[in-house]
C-alpha cells in the first residue's frame, strides 16, 4: 500500500514573515483536520527559508526539502547549493528536474542524472520530475519523453526505496489546464511500467509517482482517486493554506479507513 505525499513547491515564493504566516496557517488547519499519518506532507521552500521552517515544522508530521541541488559536492559553483548543505537543514527531500529546470535553465537529463545520484547518496529522497511539452503530446511522443527521461536517469543503481517520481505535464504547469484523470493515470501506468523494466514488478509498485499540474481543491479527488497516482505535486495551490489544506483532506479520503 502506498502512502499518498502532498508536496508544495513554493518555488521563488515567500518572504520570511510570509513563509510562517503560511506555515502557521497550515499547521493550525491539520491539527482542525485531524491529519497526522494518513498522508505524508512536505512543503519545499526557497533555500533561505530552509533553516526557519525546519523550526517552525519541529514537532509537527510535515516534511520539507529543497527545490534543486547542485551535482557537485562543492566547488567554485557561484550561486549554487550542495547537498550536504542542504542535509545541514535537517530537509529530507529534494525536486530533481523541475520542468522550468529544464526548460527555464536548460538542465538535461545527463546532468539531472547526476543530481539524483548526489541526493540518493546524502541519503535525501530525490523527486524526480518528468513530463512532456505540449508539442511533444500533439506529436505523439509523449511516452517515449517520458520513458527516457526515466531511463537516463534512474537505473538499477539508484535504490527505488528511496525514489519518487512526479509525473508532470508541462503544459499542465501553471497554466490553469490539468490532464484529466484519464491521461493523468495513463501515464502513470506506463512509468510504473517502465520501472518494472528497471527494476521489477513488485518494486515498481512500491515506488510512489505523484501527479503535478494544476492541481487544485476542485480536481485534486478525481486525479488522487486515480489507482497509479500516489499523490500531487502542488504548485500554485500549495501558496494558500485552505487550498493546500483541502487538496490534503482529498488525499486523505482516498485511504481505506
Ligand atoms: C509545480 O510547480 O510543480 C506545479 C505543478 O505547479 P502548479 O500546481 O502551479 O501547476
Amino acid at each position: 500500500m502506498r502512502k499518498p505525499l502532498i508536496a508544495g513547491n513554493w518555488k521563488m515564493h515567500k518572504t520570511l514573515a510570509e513563509a510562517r504566516e503560511l506555515v502557521g496557517a497550515i499547521v493550525g488547519g491539520l491539527g482542525k483536520l485531524g491529519i497526522t499519518t494518513d498522508v505524508e506532507l512536505l512543503i519545499c521552500p526557497p533555500y533561505t527559508l530552509l533553516f526557519p521552517i525546519a523550526k517552525a515544522l519541529a514537532d509537527t508530521p510535515v516534511m520539507f526539502g529543497a527545490q534543486n541541488v547542485h551535482e557537485q559536492p562543492q566547488g567554485a559553483y557561484t550561486g549554487e547549493i550542495s547537498v550536504a548543505m542542504l542535509a545541514d537543514t535537517g530537509c529530507t527531500h529534494v525536486i530533481v528536474g523541475h520542468s522550468e529546470r529544464r526548460h527555464v535553465f536548460g538542465e538535461k537529463n545527463d546532468r539531472l542524472a547526476k543530481k539524483v545520484r548526489a541526493v540518493v547518496e546524502a541519503d535525501l529522497t530525490p523527486i524526480y520530475c518528468v513530463g512532456e511539452t505540449l508539442e511533444q503530446r500533439d506529436a505523439g511522443q509523449t511516452r517515449h519523453l517520458i520513458e527516457s527521461q526515466i531511463s537516463e536517469v534512474i537505473g538499477p543503481d539508484v535504490p527505488p526505496e528511496r525514489l519518487i517520481l512526479a509525473y508532470e505535464p508541462v503544459w499542465a504547469i501553471g497554466t490553469g489546464k490539468t490532464a484529466t484523470p484519464q491521461q493523468a493515470q495513463e501515464v502513470h501506468e506506463w512509468i510504473r511500467a517502465s520501472l518494472a523494466g528497471t527494476y521489477d514488478r513488485s518494486t515498481a509498485d512500491a515506488v510512489r509517482i505523484l501527479y503535478g499540474g494544476s492541481v487544485k481543491p476542485g480536481n485534486a479527488a478525481d486525479l488522487l482517486r486515480c489507482p497509479d497516482i500516489d499523490g500531487a505535486l502542488v504548485g500554485g495551490a500549495c501558496l494558500v493554506a485552505s487550498d493546500f489544506l483541502a487538496i490534503i483532506s482529498a488525499a486523505a479520503a482516498t485511504v481505506p479507513a
